[in-house]
Parts: C-alpha cells; sequence; structure tokens
C-alpha cells in the first residue's frame, strides 16, 4: 500500500473514532481532500533558509546602519501541541552589514517556518537565526502576534486573547535605542 493510501485509511479510522461513517457520501473523498490541503499546509518541510536567502552586498551608496523592516507578513500555522492552526501576522527587521535580500524573501523565510507543525516561539527564533547566520546581520527581530484555535475553540476558550512574541537578536537585544526605533516603526 502507498503511503498516500495507508494515510486514507487512518484517517477513515479517526472519521469511525469520531462515531462517523466513513463510506458516507459527504465523507468518502474526504482523506484525500485532507492530505492534499496538508501537502500546502506542511510545504514548509520541503524548503531550506539557504535557498531562500539569496543575498546582494551592499555597495556604493547603500546605508548599511540601517532598519529594514517589513510589517504585517500574515502567516497560517498549525500548534503542534493540538494540531490545530493559529494565525496572525509578523514583523520581520534586521540591520545589514555588507548583505542585503529583496524584502520579499523576508515573508517567504516566515511562510516556510510557519507551514511546518510549530510552536509560535520557535517561528520567531527560526527566523531570526536564519538572518543572522545567513545574512551576517547585525540585528534581527520577528515580532509575531497570532490567534491560536486550541485557545479559543477548547482549554480556556477566549476567542478575542492574542499572544505575541518577540524574538530579537544582536543590536535589537544590546542596543536599547535600536530596539525602541524598531517599536515605533511597528506601531505605526
Ligand atoms: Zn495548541
Amino acid at each position: 500500500m502507498s503511503d498516500e493510501k495507508k494515510m486514507e485509511s487512518s484517517l477513515r479510522e479517526i472519521f469511525s473514532f469520531l462515531g462517523e461513517d466513513p463510506d458516507r457520501e459527504g465523507l468518502k473523498e474526504t482523506p484525500k481532500r485532507m492530505i492534499k490541503s496538508w501537502k500546502r499546509i506542511f510545504e514548509g518541510y520541503n524548503k531550506k533558509p539557504e535557498d531562500l536567502l539569496t543575498f546582494f552586498y551592499a555597495e556604493g551608496d547603500i546605508p548599511k546602519e540601517q532598519i529594514i523592516l517589513l510589517k504585517d507578513i500574515e502567516f497560517f500555522s498549525t500548534c503542534e501541541h493540538h494540531f490545530l492552526p493559529f494565525t496572525g501576522k509578523a514583523h520581520v527587521a534586521y540591520i545589514p552589514t555588507d548583505r542585503i535580500i529583496g524584502i520579499s524573501k523576508l515573508a517567504r523565510l516566515v511562510e516556510m517556518y510557519a507551514r511546518r507543525l510549530q510552536i509560535q516561539e520557535r517561528i520567531g527564533n527560526q527566523v531570526v537565526d536564519a538572518i543572522m547566520t545567513h545574512l551576517g546581520a547585525k540585528a534581527a527581530a520577528c515580532i509575531i502576534e497570532s490567534k491560536h484555535l486550541c485557545m479559543s475553540c477548547r482549554g480556556v476558550e477566549k476567542h478575542e486573547a492574542s499572544m505575541v512574541t518577540s524574538a530579537l537578536r544582536g543590536g535589537f537585544l544590546e542596543d536599547y535605542r535600536s530596539r525602541m526605533e524598531l517599536l515605533a516603526l511597528i506601531k505605526d
């Protein structure tokens, strides 16, 4: 049996466990559809930061001492503790040394790590560590605000609560003024 066929039969078992008839019309094709949607939801496993973060060297008049920030990057992720979605926005910033990247790469980096089984804190850490490592940046930050379905549909059942995490490296951690400037830029 192929891996996909095995997975389809496991999903049918889950439906039975829930008290459903996996053969009824509306559910017959659901395992196939779920597997297809997972390929998109979890496609971050097939990517590596070094493939994404193709950089170019800043030369001449490109100032190196500035904050480069991409705000409001919407993302979708899946909580590894409950296999339920969490969604929100990430703000990603860095201060370059000699290497810079196309700004859309920051969004792709968030996508890559979000489209895995995750916890929010780890996404932030992975994003800033990738920027520090692959760009040799002076500073990196990833601030995330998101709502977790596992908190609204079960557990404490709080629909409006949002979780905020702030992963900081280098200058944003060590230099109070850089951090304050970053926070002001995000708030504007
Ligand atoms: Zn959860």
